[in-house]
């Protein structure tokens, strides 16, 4: 994690020049997108999040990324896509976006007080773990209730921990933190899993492991700090306390596009809208991929291929500003074009 602000490599851009390209997001799909367009001398700025990285950060073993045979771990991951899209020279501002506005040429980003304006953006801000919603669950946040298992689960030796969802990162959590608790509950609020059927296998396989289900979490008991959980039954309304010192909330995602809100469309869960197969939005120079568009299939590789599929489409339309020069990276026939190009 970097210094709020800092802009890692190269020099502050002034508030007068237009770039060619700001991409919004440091996962997989920005870092990428940021890769393919530096080696086409676009000279991305990353304006990256302050905790860049993305949903990789809080991912432990990475086996089904190709190139990683071994296997690998998510914030390495995420400094190699990093560092190679700074070895073509994209740039890093190590902040978050506090504000944009597409309506007009240049498109303008701002990160607090500095604007920064360029021709094209591509956004890849990806997505951010869903929250139970409950009071005692937001008071004892950062005091036993989390939502990361890799940044937190090393606090847990030898402790208790009750981990709440059915999918596969509920599973996953529920896995890496039997490496340091004594006991890890699931808790699910069905009997059915949403998680595919070899993550809950595994699991189901690990003496560590207890499954609650068809249960909810009512409220997290203690002061100071997570004490136990109380559960309720979605069935019969019977309530059990399960004692804990940490609670791991594992329940999904949701797309960060409240800063787009009213500028890019979305769909009704949030996820910003593209056009057919690109990655182009409602608005002329706006393109977006990764998990904001995506809620299929979620995955790094299919984030990064669609940040690949960005900085195309974005050279492309910075190619047609300029007028008819040929472009290096595409096969004109091979891509659809969009009516506003
Ligand atoms: P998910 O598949 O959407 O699962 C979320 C789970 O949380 C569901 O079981 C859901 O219950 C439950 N849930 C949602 N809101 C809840 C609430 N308010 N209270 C209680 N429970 C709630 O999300 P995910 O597990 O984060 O996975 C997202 C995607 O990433 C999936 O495509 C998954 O396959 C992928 N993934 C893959 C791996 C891997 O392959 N290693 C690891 C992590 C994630 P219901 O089932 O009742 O809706």
């Amino acid at each position: 994690m970097g210094v709020r602000g800092e802009l890692r490599e190269g020099k502050r851009v002034s508030e007068n020049n237009v770039r060619k390209l700001i991409i919004i997001g440091g996962g997989p799909a920005g870092y990428t997108a940021a890769l393919y367009s530096a080696r086409a001398n676009l000279e991305p700025l990353v304006i990256e999040g302050f905790a860049w990285g993305g949903q990789l950060m809080i991912t432990s073993d990475v086996e089904n990324y190709p190139g990683y045979p071994e296997g690998v771990m998510g914030p390495q991951m995420m400094q190699d896509f990093r560092r190679q899209a700074g070895r073509f020279g994209a740039e890093f501002l190590t902040d978050d976006v506090t504000r944009v506005d597409f309506s007009e040429e240049p498109l303008r980003v701002w990160v607090g007080e500095d604007e920064h304006r360029a021709e094209a953006v591509i956004v890849a801000t990806g997505a951010t773990a869903r929250k139970l919603d409950l009071p005692s669950e937001l008071r004892l946040q950062g005091r036993g209730v989390t939502y990361c298992a890799v940044c937190d689960a090393a606090f847990y030796r030898e402790k208790q921990v009750v981990v709440v969802g059915g999918g596969d990162s509920a599973m996953e959590e529920a896995l890496f933190l039997t490496k340091f608790a004594s006991k890890v509950t699931v808790v699910h609020r069905r009997d059915a899993f949403r998680a595919s059927p070899i993550m809950v296998d595994r699991a189901r396989g690990n003496e560590k492991i207890e499954f609650v289900l068809d249960s909810a979490v009512d409220e997290v008991l203690g002061e100071e700090k997570v004490e136990a959980v109380r559960l309720r039954n979605v069935k019969s309304g019977e309530t059990t306390e399960v004692p804990a010192d940490g609670l791991f909330v594992a329940i999904g995602h949701d797309p960060a596009t409240s800063l787009f809100s009213g500028q890019l469309d979305s769909d009704d869960a949030g996820y910003l809208l593209t056009e057919g197969k690109s990655t182009v939005t409602n608005v002329p120079g706006v393109f977006a991929s990764g998990d904001v568009v995506d809620h299929v299939y979620r995955q790094a590789i299919t984030a990064a291929g669609m940040g690949c599929q960005a900085a195309l489409d974005a050279e492309r339309y910075l190619s047609a500003l300029e007028g008819p020069a040929e472009d290096p990276l595409v096969d004109d026939a091979a891509l659809a074009t969009p009516q506003n190009w």
